[in-house]
């Protein structure tokens, strides 16, 4: 996929295309952020960037290598964006090997049963990164979850990344960069992906993966700016988690005393047999009434109803609004706020699940 199609992370997208164009690439580069953003994407991206054979805009490095013609001086073509001054085209046998990673000259060392990333695929790595590629201008080198080398492994690649082969570019991919040797991460350039918008999810949710764009923007609403996660939690799950937090908010909505109330708990932590499990059960269903909870504050302030995540249930909505009031909406979205800190950092679900429903 090239740059210019991948949503969100307009500054980093910048950055690589701009330093592809100048040929000023650095040779080991560390993509840290949050899960689920596209990181590994924009791997990718600058796979295709530096191996497109028929890329868009002029990069001095594609010159000298002698694998692109250079445009006359001054003269950008049209269709290059100022920002994304350099890019792949998408479409080309290149570009779309590399998309279903049959591409020779990409690389990605494999983690074993466990998880691991073990010494013997970096070896194998470290040693094709000495020699010219095979068929591209530049071998790329993808190290995914890196966090997941092992002492060993990142041993092996310290001196790579220090010294990579003049014709080869290591990016290792990390939402855990902390967990590596400070040695691999001097090294390395890092560049950091932010959050995207839930506007931006929504747009990956609809466009990219087919999803009904009403249900997109609820998930979207509380997908924590990560695309990954909307769909790794799936739309299921998070319909099911929303139909939970639902139903515990009208069960709050008409309990008038604590103890009533304490009924609300029960549906929140109806999960998984497992403390894990449990735990991050609660957590999305606590997301979820959060998602909601803002929505009925909306409605019962006569908002604007293009602005609530949860559209589809505006009828529901409007009846909690009028049960609530958006004073007490705000306090239990606060509420709801404080037990997910408070799941974060290991306080009991039961706990939290019963804190949460007395103040709401
Ligand atoms: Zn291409």
């Amino acid at each position: 996929m090239p740059f210019s199609e991948v949503l969100g992370h307009a500054r980093p997208l910048g950055l690589l295309s701009r330093s592809i164009a100048r040929g000023s690439l650095p040779p080991s580069l560390l993509f840290t952020g949050p899960e689920g953003v596209g990181k590994r994407l924009v791997a990718q991206a600058v796979a295709e960037a530096l191996n497109c054979l028929s890329p868009v805009g002029a990069s001095t490095e594609a010159c000298a290598t002698g694998t692109l013609v250079a445009p006359a001086i001054g003269v950008a073509p049209a269709s290059v964006p100022a920002d994304l001054p350099f890019d792949a085209c998408g479409a080309c046998a290149a570009c779309k090997r590399i998309a279903k990673g049959t591409y020779p000259d990409v690389l990605r060392p494999g983690a074993s049963d466990t998880g691991v990333i073990k010494i013997e695929p970096v070896r194998e790595v470290v040693a094709a990164a000495a020699y010219r590629p095979f068929e591209g201008r530049r071998r790329v080198i993808i190290i995914d979850d890196a966090d997941r080398l092992n002492a060993d492994a990142q041993d092996a690649l310290l001196k790579s990344l220090e010294e990579p082969g003049a014709s080869s570019v290591f990016i290792l991919v990390s939402a855990r960069p902390e967990t590596l040797l400070p040695t691999i991460r001097s090294r390395c350039a890092r560049m950091r992906f932010g959050r995207l918008s839930a506007a931006e999810v929504t747009r990956v949710l609809v466009e990219r993966h087919g999803m009904d764009p009403d249900e997109a923007h609820a998930i979207a609403a509380v997908a924590d700016g990560s695309p990954g996660r909307a769909l790794e939690a799936g739309s299921k799950a998070y319909r099911e988690a929303r139909t939970a937090a639902l139903a515990a908010l009208r069960t709050a909505a008409k309990a008038s005393s604590p103890r009533a109330r304490l009924q609300a708990a029960t549906g929140l932590t109806a999960g998984k047999p497992t403390s894990a499990g449990e735990r991050e059960e609660l957590a999305t269903r606590i997301t979820m009434l959060a998602s909601l909870l803002r929505d009925v504050a909306l409605v019962s302030q006569g908002g604007d109803p293009a602005e609530l995540a949860n559209g589809d249930l505006a009828a529901d909505l409007e009846e909690l609004g009028a049960a609530f009031g958006s004073e007490r909406a705000l306090q239990a979205f606060a509420a709801a706020d404080r037990a997910i800190s408070a799941l974060r950092r290991n306080a009991s679900p039961k706990v939290v699940a019963a804190w949460l429903s007395v103040h709401m």
